[in-house]
């Protein structure tokens, strides 16, 4: 697979991004093109992926382009679509799963509609982004896939449960992934970012009581960037992790080692007693 003598080096190779119009997928994209590879960007909103492809062209190593393609990772022809449009930019062999989003509230006020939206993202997106890849990727003689899971994959939010089921399925479709394909050469680990400012953020980022909480878990005591977590997932698709595969590694100033964040101030503000359903507390 390698096309130079550096592992580190992702020069003829191209990669699927999805969501990478902004935060964290734009993130991983700003690496990918410094490392050499051509990105395709892969979202709903294109005037955001041309803003994106714009910025990306100025960092771009020599001979790695940037295109874009409109896609709703929740309509499988679309998915399908998006990777078609991925391998006629050459030789397609890696893929960031990253489109998703979150939602908080409590568990007996979810929506159903709530519930099927933040699933059909983060985890049936994912899925149908791999499914359409891998065979791509095989035809290629292998590859690397990097999903985008948290640390609410491990450990709970209270609150956020759709999201935090969500990020835990991936997990486990990418060990699947993993285990199932490895004999095609095509490796498969996932990533766990924990609080990072970005559009998805900016109202917890924003809210004082929420994110001291977030920081006050961090051994490492900051939030991360989008370089903490692109710079990872640059390893996890290079050459450099050849033999690395179903893994989950957190990135996260170290917040996995301690409690899940308290956004109870936020639901508490929004919902008051109602946030739990009636009844005594024990
Ligand atoms: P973001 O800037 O809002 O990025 C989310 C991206 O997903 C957007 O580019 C959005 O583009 C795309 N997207 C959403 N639904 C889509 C769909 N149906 N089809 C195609 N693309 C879709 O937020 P972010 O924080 O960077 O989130 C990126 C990933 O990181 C998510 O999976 C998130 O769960 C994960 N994550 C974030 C944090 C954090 O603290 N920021 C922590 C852990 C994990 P369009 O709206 O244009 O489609």
């Amino acid at each position: 697979m390698s096309s130079t003598s550096d592992p580190r080096s992702l020069a003829g190779r191209v990669a699927l991004i999805t969501g990478g119009g902004s935060g964290i997928g734009l993130g991983c994209a700003r690496e990918l093109v410094a490392a050499g590879a051509t990105v395709v960007l892969a979202a709903r909103n294109t005037d955001r992926l041309v803003s994106a492809a714009d910025e990306l062209r100025k960092v771009a190593a020599p001979g790695a382009e940037v295109l874009t393609v409109a896609c709703d990772v929740t309509n499988e022809d679309s998915v399908s679509a998006a990777c078609a449009r991925t391998a006629e930019a050459g030789t397609f062999t890696l893929v960031v799963a990253n489109a998703g989003f979150g939602s908080g509230g409590p568990i007996h006020l979810t929506q159903l509609d709530d519930w099927n939206g933040v699933i059909g993202t983060n985890l049936t997106g994912a899925f149908l982004t791999i499914k359409h890849a891998v065979p791509y990727l095989s035809a290629n003689g292998g590859g690397s896939i990097v999903a985008v899971s948290s640390i609410a994959g491990p450990v709970t939010h209270r609150f956020m449960t759709p999201y935090d089921v969500s990020k835990a399925g991936l997990e486990m479709l990418i060990r699947q992934t993993a285990d199932e394909l490895g004999c095609r050469n095509i490796r498969a680990n996932a990533v766990r970012p924990g609080l990072v400012p970005t559009d998805a953020t900016e109202a917890m980022i924003n809210y004082p009581p929420v994110v001291d909480d977030y920081i006050s878990q961090m051994p490492l005591g900051r939030v991360g960037t989008t370089e903490d977590v692109g710079r990872l997932v640059r390893f996890l698709l290079s050459d450099e992790s050849s033999w690395i595969t179903g893994t989950c590694i957190s990135v996260d100033g170290g917040h996995h080692l301690r409690r899940g964040p308290n956004i109870e101030p936020f639901m508490e503000m929004a919902l008051g007693d109602a946030r739990y359903p009636a009844g005594p507390a024990n």
